[in-house]
């Protein structure tokens, strides 16, 4: 097993040291390398995505990252900034799945918006499709047409596209509760009439999982309004942008949400959900559970080792029960402490 370590900018070598230090304490004879993605990698070669980065990416079953960014890069040319050196990577090696869950531990029900008896112990998983639909689409553009500014975009999807994403959704059901819930918008979209008719077909393949439908509109109210339905939702790549955000922020802690990015063999980037955050980069106070629990997804879907991810998460669990606590999930009453000793206490867990 051969990971790539990319701590990239801000808070990101932080958090990733906290993760390594949990990989390695496992003890599963993972190989690990480190290398330069995002504004450090600019600043030192002037690439973001510099070549010995894209051999090691290559190399590797999985690549695990911090974040990339920061405002010293906001004004660069396009070609580097740190961004571009995301999008290159998960472009270069094929990256169509992307999954995130959200996850609330009753113990954070309180830094949700919403009232805690509809989020606590929430668990949904979503699925988004990452290469395709209205994003891509060819042709696109801004034009003048008949006197008038005319702007495009075409949403498309292959039924190979659609087919692939839908298995991702239903493997990943097979490891949780065993139910999909199809996003579209078949009453106004053919390229969606597609995707549903697909997803019924895929559904077929997979009798032992619980497959629903819901319209778009319909998915983003009952989100909000009773989450706990859910168990994973699988969605095109423009519906799934916004629906994963919205379902990110049921949970009020982007310091707790991991993400996974695969390809059509398992091969993943694992990264937290959040930003770089350079307003606390370099205080030793990011939370860096994100990243951990990213590791954790490393775990069960590129290297299928359900029992060590599950270490992972019930030792995360049990340090959220003794009452450790980052500044961003800090309440009164609890243990605030930094990036470093929140590491100690997952290890200490382990
Ligand atoms: P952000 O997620 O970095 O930060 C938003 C807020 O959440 C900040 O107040 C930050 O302090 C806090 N926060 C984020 N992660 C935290 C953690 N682990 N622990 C404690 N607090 C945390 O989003 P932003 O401020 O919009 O973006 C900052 C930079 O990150 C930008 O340059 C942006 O382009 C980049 N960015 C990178 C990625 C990525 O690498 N995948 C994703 C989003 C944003």
């Amino acid at each position: 097993m051969k990971i790539c370590v990319l701590p990239g900018d801000g808070i990101g070598p932080e958090i990733i040291a906290e993760a390594v230090r949990v990989l390695k304490a496992l003890d599963l004879g993972i190989e690990m390398e480190e290398a330069m993605l995002g504004g450090c990698a600019v600043d030192a070669t002037g690439s973001p995505y510099p070549d010995a980065t894209q051999k090691l990416a290559q190399a590797a079953d999985a690549v695990l990252l911090g974040a990339v960014g920061g405002p010293q890069w906001d004004n660069n040319p396009r070609e580097q900034r740190p961004e571009r050196g995301l999008l290159g990577i998960r472009k270069q090696l094929g990256l169509f799945a992307n999954l995130r869950p959200a996850i609330l531990y009753p113990e954070l029900a309180n830094a949700s918006t919403l009232k805690p008896e509809v989020v606590a112990g929430l668990d949904i998983l979503i699925v988004r499709e990452l290469t395709g639909d209205i994003y891509f689409g060819q042709p696109r553009g801004i034009e003048t047409r008949n006197g008038e500014r005319f702007g495009f975009n075409t949403m498309h999807y292959t039924e190979s596209e659609i087919r692939r994403i839908l298995r991702v959704a239903f493997e990943a059901a097979r490891k949780r509760n065993r139910k999909v819930c199809s996003v579209d918008k078949m009453n106004v979209l053919e390229c969606t009439q597609l995707w549903r008719d697909v997803a019924i077909e895929t559904g077929r393949e997979h009798p032992d999982v619980e497959l629903s439908h819901m319209l778009v509109d319909n998915a983003a109210m009952q989100l909000v309004k009773n989450p706990k339905q859910f168990d994973v939702m699988v969605t095109g790549n423009m519906f799934g942008d916004i629906l994963s955000d919205e379902a990110s922020m049921l949970t009020g802690s982007i310091g707790m949400l991991p993400s996974a990015s695969l390809d059509a063999n398992n091969k993943g980037l694992y990264e937290p959900s959040h930003g770089s955050a350079p307003d606390i980069a370099g205080k030793g106070v990011a939370n860096p559970l994100a990243t951990i629990l990213s590791a954790a997804m490393m775990l069960r879907y590129t290297f299928a080792d359900e029992a060590a991810a599950g270490r992972i998460e019930g030792a995360v669990k049990k340090v959220l029960a003794q009452g450790f606590r980052t500044g961003d999930i800090y309440e009164p009453g609890m243990t605030k402490v930094g990036t470093r000793e929140m590491g100690d206490a997952v290890l200490a867990a382990l």
